[in-house]
């Protein structure tokens, strides 16, 4: 089956953005057997978008549209898909109640203009749009299909992956299967530099990284004819990559960090209590967000003052007048002073500059002590992390969460 993509938008041809779109839909439709031989680019001018559509209809199968859904004057890639196929367009009640709704539930008022977001041909499958008002759909007409998502990338890429991508496959009679491999410790470009060979010469299964703040995923994707051939095509693979890159390999079925460390705890029989300063309850929050952390999970104290770290973990104050808040024999003091006071049997603390402000001579902004006591000794971890505020405190909180995990998964 042969797709063609049309990225309707004049701020594109104009270099006001980036076509992530193109991007983002290419990569993903790469493992599933489907083929694209054109991307193109249109601004939004219905004679120049007709002769695209029409181009694209008379020598792909399903050609993929987005941009061009809103409200405006402008957007006419509906209207002019819709003529190219011969197609006129009626409102759709329920379609225009769900877009009074959601502007309802925003406070916001609706414009009349908005109606056109409701109009379709009355054969038209019509695509779901949680995060925003203008909903997809797919025009089918002789054997052919044209699939209109909306431009803004927080909208199309759930489109895409809910729906567009199952379309898809069901017309082209593939199947695709896969797992995640989660990775904490090390960053996308080292990863996909370790793995430049698999990488080169993927071909089913295919492998695609993502990159979020701290950590980095790859998908490992299949194209199958059912999920045991599938798993029996991904599970080499993961396994070559996990050779590869080692012991930052976290899981390999898409769990969150803390997950992981959860069902971890869970597993060991063991108890934790968390001592926080820079991060601030969210090394908590992160094990208490999953239901049944009551078996392990004992206490969380956030001990932001240095009269708080002592009263309450018996931080020394020697430490605090000498090598400070923010120094190893600190992070140290706050394990063993929370596994004391908890009888845990794992305490983790972190104590740092989180920023913008502070730091000091030889511990800038970023500067963040982590540690993990149990009754094998202490382990302190000196990180040097960058960025807001906000990422700091993140990365922090992951890091510590990695702490554990090392010493439990490996138990
Ligand atoms: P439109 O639906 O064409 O009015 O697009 C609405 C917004 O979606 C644009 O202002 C961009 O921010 C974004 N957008 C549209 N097309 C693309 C694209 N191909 N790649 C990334 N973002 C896009
Ligand atoms: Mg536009």
């Amino acid at each position: 089956m042969i797709a063609e993509l049309i990225c309707v938008g004049t701020e594109l041809l104009m270099g006001q953005i980036l076509n992530t779109n193109a991007h983002f839909i290419a990569k993903e439709l790469a493992p599933s057997g489907i083929d694209m031989y054109h991307q193109i680019v249109v601004g939004d001018n219905p004679k120049r978008l007709t002769e695209v559509v029409n181009t694209a209809l008379s020598r792909a199968d399903v050609v993929l549209l987005s941009g061009g859904l809103g409200p405006t004057d402008d957007d006419l890639t509906k209207e002019t898909v819709a003529k190219a196929m011969g197609k006129d367009l009626v409102l759709f009640e329920d379609e225009w109640k769900k877009i009074l709704s959601y502007f309802e539930s925003k406070g916001r008022t609706v414009a009349p203009n908005n109606k056109k977001q409701a109009m379709f041909p009355h054969d038209a499958i019509i695509l779901k749009n949680p995060n925003g008002t203008a909903p997809g759909c797919i025009m089918e007409a002789g054997g052919k299909a044209a699939i209109l998502m909306p431009g803004p990338p927080r909208e199309l890429r759930p489109m895409f992956l809910d729906y567009v991508l199952p379309y898809l496959l069901e017309k082209s009679g593939h199947r695709l299967y896969s797992r995640e491999i989660r990775i904490f410790g090390m960053g996308e470009s080292d990863v996909t530099y370790r793995l430049d060979d698999l990488i080169k010469h993927q071909t089913n299964p295919t492998i695609a990284p993502y990159a979020k703040t701290g950590e980095v995923t790859l998908r490992v994707t299949a194209r199958c004819t059912d999920e045991a051939e599938g798993e029996a095509l991904v599970a080499p693979m993961i396994d070559q990559i996990r050779a590869t890159i080692g012991d930052v390999v976290y899981d390999t079925n898409g769990r969150e960090l803390s997950e992981v460390c959860h069902y971890a705890m869970i597993e060991s029989g063991k108890t934790l209590a968390v001592a926080e300063s820079c991060t601030g309850g969210r090394l908590a929050d992160a094990f208490i967000d999953w239901p049944g952390s009551s078996a392990y999970f004992i206490e969380g104290d956030v001990t932001y003052s240095n009269d708080a770290k002592m009263r309450r973990l018996g931080v020394r104050k020697e430490t605090l007048d000498t090598v400070g808040a923010v120094s190893e024999e600190c992070a140290r003091e706050m394990a063993e002073g929370a596994r004391k006071a908890a009888n845990a049997d794992y305490a983790l603390s972190t104590t740092g500059y989180a920023g913008p402000d502070g730091g000091e001579p030889g511990k800038p902004t970023g500067t963040v002590f982590i540690a993990l006591a149990s009754e094998e000794g202490t382990i302190v971890k000196r990180l040097n992390l960058f960025g807001d505020r906000d990422r700091i405190r993140h990365t922090a909180t992951l890091n510590a969460l990695d702490l554990l995990r090392r010493n439990i998964c490996t138990k």
